[in-house]
């Protein structure tokens, strides 16, 4: 199928993007890696698609106070490829193999995973444990958005119309990682975590899933079984059993089946982790 026929404007900056968005019936167009399919599929049809490929401000990585700061136009690939990101952030980096293929990662941004807010997708999953911030701009100049708030439901989020994603920070967090997924068509779960170990003591523990719920879920209860205690097999499974999630019945995969995949591969992560 083709796209409906929609308004086209390569926006200069990220004030004409702004004031271009305030309008009725808007999408940005970054890499197009889901937008495209969708307008294909005239599941989206917008009036007026604003193209901000050309907002060259809005690619970069650097540092920030003990956060990593990304801008919304940094194509996966190369986050992805990043030395910092491989020091600072190896949560990201690890999450980010699993998006799809190198050559979607080439063209598909950062900003643009977080806004499309797949509830299954590596990206807002690893922002939701690194207690990610969002940057967005408006007319009304720019605020900061918790991950846990930005992402409100299935492809929804706190984005207000005419508001523009522009960057994501996310702490510098120590520990090592595992990323853990069931990728199969109807159960898509993802579970990421950063785990660091002192002495065989659990020092600190940032864990989320995605696809277990309407949005990434963090694992609190399961972080605060873990910390202060020696990672033993047997602490890892009581820590698990501490997570709790409502994911949703569908053809492919009864609730039942992702809530029991959900606490295998989040034990399978927590484990990975420690023992890397
Ligand atoms: C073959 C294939 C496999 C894939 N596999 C995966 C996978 O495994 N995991 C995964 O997470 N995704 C996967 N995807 C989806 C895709 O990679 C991401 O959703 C996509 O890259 C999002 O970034 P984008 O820059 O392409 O956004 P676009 O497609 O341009 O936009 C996506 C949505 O976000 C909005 N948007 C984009 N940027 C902004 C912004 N700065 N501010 C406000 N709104 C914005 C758009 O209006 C649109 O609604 C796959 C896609 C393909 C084609």
């Amino acid at each position: 199928m083709k796209a409906a026929a929609f308004e086209y404007l390569r926006a200069a900056s990220c004030d004409e993007a702004v004031a271009a968005l305030a309008g009725e019936d808007t999408a940005v167009l970054a890499g197009g890696q889901s937008l495209v399919p969708l307008l294909n599929m005239r599941l989206a049809r917008p009036r007026l698609v604003v193209d901000i490929n050309r907002l060259a401000d809005l690619s970069y990585l650097r540092r920030d106070n003990g956060n990593v700061v990304i801008g919304a136009l940094t194509r996966h690939r190369a986050a992805e490829t990043s030395a910092m990101v491989a020091t600072d952030l190896p949560l990201l980096a690890a999450a980010l193999r699993y998006v799809g293929h190198v050559s979607t990662r080439n063209r598909g941004t950062v900003g643009g995973s977080l806004a499309h807010a797949d509830p299954s997708a590596e990206l807002p999953t690893v922002a939701v444990a690194l207690d990610a911030s969002i940057r967005v701009q408006g007319s009304h100049g720019v605020r900061d958005i918790a991950a846990p708030d930005f992402f409100v439901g299935p492809h929804e989020t706190a984005l207000a119309p005419g508001e523009l994603l522009v960057s994501v920070s996310f702490p510098v967090v120590p520990g090592a990682v595992s990323v853990q997924e069931l990728p199969f068509r109807g159960c898509d779960l993802v579970v990421v975590a950063a785990v660091a170990v002192e002495d065989g003591i659990c020092a600190q523990a940032r864990i989320a899933v995605g696809g277990a719920g309407p949005t990434p879920i963090r694992a609190s209860a399961v972080e605060e079984a873990l910390i202060g205690r020696p990672v033993t097999d047997a602490v890892i499974a009581a820590a698990v059993a501490e997570f709790t999630c409502d994911p949703p019945d569908s053809l492919h995969a009864p609730a039942s089946y992702r809530r029991e995949m959900a606490s295998v591969l989040t034990r399978r992560a927590i484990g990975t982790a420690v023992h890397t």
